[in-house]
Order: C-alpha cells, then structure tokens, then sequence
C-alpha cells in the first residue's frame, strides 16, 4: 500500500453522527450539481421511491475536509466533497452510490433502521452496483499508488523497467531471452535494480 498525503486523505463519516444541521437551503441550492441531482431522481424512481426522487438534491461542499460526502435525512439531501473532482470519476460516483444508499435505506426503512452501515445500507449499495462497499475507507490517489519506485536495466539489451514493488524472484529480460535463449530464463539476461 502507497502512502497518502495526509491532506488527501479521505475518511467516511457516519452522517448519523453529525450533529449539526444541514446547510441552509440557499447556499445548498447555489452549489447544487444538476447532472448529479438528475441521476439520484432517476435512480430513485427507479427503486419506486416516490418521495426521495422528488426531494433528493446533490451538491458540493467547499468547506469539507476530510469527508468525501455526507447525506442528510430528513432533507434527503447529499453533500459531496470537491477534492473528488480531482479523483479518477469512478470515485465519484462511489462516494455518489454510498450516500445515496444512506437515504434509499432511511427511506424504506424509517426509524426501523438498524444503523448507518446496517443491513438496509449494504442491501442499497448492491442494488446501486457498489456491493462490496465499506462504512469507512481512504481514497486512493491514484497518482501516487501508481508510482513506479523500482528500476531495473537488462545487461545485456539495456533496456530498463519500473516497479511498483520490488523484484524478489530472479528475473530476467523477457525479450532477451526470447531472442537467445527460446524464451526460457538465463542468468545472463537477468534484471539488474538501479539505485537512484
Ligand atoms: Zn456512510
Ligand atoms: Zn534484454
């Protein structure tokens, strides 16, 4: 596992446990995102909740922090965090699916519900194509997992390859071998780690 800068750093909160009152209504409607708020309607019309899709409203937080999202009940309303616009898309619409699951659960389930990552949310989420989502998690950023620290140079080709992690196994160069030895390992052609 990478490392994460601490201001990337994402953390779900359980909505439950806010306390405070939702935005006012205005401030919300100002940074309410159209597109966001049009694909929670249909979906909920879709699950045949008639008053969630009618009421449901997505917008961006500027102030949020550490949150990725938050959603409000009774309001039905859902706060995103705008750092996830910098995140490859599918984190949005993860953070999307998991608030919205909060409120499909609250909506079916009332004050019946068992608690915020309980069952009716786990159900809601595989309904909304997210099963295997977690009550609490830090995004990855993806530029930094992806970063390749490792580099090894072939001696006989000089060809060099980046790794995420470290070659433990002996490895050699694939093309080399190829070449000279019917593709079959020789430590003539094995990898060799640059230091930097
Ligand atoms: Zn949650
Ligand atoms: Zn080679």
């Amino acid at each position: 596992m990478g490392r994460l800068m601490p201001q990337l750093e994402f953390r779900w909160v359980s909505w439950l446990r806010v306390r405070a009152a939702p935005p006012p209504l205005q401030e919300y409607t100002e940074h309410e995102d159209g597109a966001l708020t049009a694909w929670c309607v249909e979906t909920s019309k879709l699950l045949n909740l008639t008053e969630l899709s009618r009421r449901v409203r997505v917008s961006w937080n500027s102030r949020m922090r550490t949150t990725a999202g938050r959603a409000w009940w009774p309001d039905r309303m859902i706060e995103l965090n705008p750092k996830l616009k910098t995140l490859p898309p599918e984190e949005l619409w993860r953070t999307l699916k998991h608030e919205l699951a909060h409120l499909v659960a609250y909506e079916r389930a009332g004050r019946h519900h068992t608690g915020p990552h309980g069952p009716e949310w786990q159900a809601a989420c595989a309904e909304l194509g997210i099963p295997d989502e977690q009550p609490y998690h830090t995004l990855p950023f993806k530029s930094r997992k992806m970063k390749r620290n490792y580099s090894y140079v072939c001696p006989h080709c000089l060809a060099t390859m980046r790794r995420v992690k470290p070659i433990r196994r002996m490895v050699a160069c694939y093309a080399c071998c190829r070449k000279y030895n019917n593709g079959t390992y020789h430590s003539r052609f094995r990898l060799i780690e640059q230091k930097h």
